[in-house]
């Protein structure tokens, strides 16, 4: 099974095999941590993900990290949140599998994720980390995975649902 911890931190500055990034479908580079991860990866990274040609919301696909300390980059869209019956859990959930997936396939140990959707996709935060808790470990592979929260909000709702996940 993976492990998970949560951490406080500016994923850019994470070292580890692969940082997850929480893109868009059309893998343009936007605000948030999208954008924090295309300034501190410098501009070869745009020209990789424009080749890629987009990416369905749920599903994952990889560059590498340029010049990040992390080795390569997983970009997943999360899904936009309405009113949560347009699959959004589903969604969600698939962003963090497929994520897994591409870690594993790329030989990757360690893994940080972001807080998908939960920012300007407006999906809410308790439901999204215990979506995002649960899914990383339930995955059976041999994975060391961070949860890396930047503001402290969403660090405090992790640190809790990854509380009641562990006292089960
Ligand atoms: P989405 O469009 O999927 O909602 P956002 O980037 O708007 O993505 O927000 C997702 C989460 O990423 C939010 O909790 C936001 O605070 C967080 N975030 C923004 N910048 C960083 C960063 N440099 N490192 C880690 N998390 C970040």
């Amino acid at each position: 099974m993976a492990t998970v911890q949560v951490v406080q931190a500016d994923i850019t500055t994470i070292r580890v095999d692969a940082i997850v990034n929480a893109a868009n479908t059309g893998l343009v580079g936007g605000g948030g941590v999208d954008g924090a991860i295309h300034r501190a990866a410098g501009p070869q990274l745009d020209i990789a993900c424009r080749r890629l040609g987009g990416c369905p919301t749920g599903e994952a696909k990889v560059t590498p990290g340029f010049e990040l300390p992390a080795r390569i980059i997983i970009h997943t869209p999360g899904p936009i949140w309405r009113d949560g019956s347009f699959e959004e859990p589903k969604l969600l959930r698939a962003c963090y599998v497929n994520s897994l997936k591409r870690a594993v396939e790329n030989h990757c140990q360690t893994v940080a994720f972001p807080s998908i959707s939960t920012g300007v996709y407006g999906y809410p935060l308790k439901p999204a980390a215990e979506i995002a808790l649960t899914t990383i470990r339930a995955f059976d592979a041999p994975l060391d995975v961070q949860m890396v929260c930047l503001d402290d909000p969403t660090y405090a709702v992790y640190r809790d649902v990854f509380a009641e996940l562990t006292a089960k």
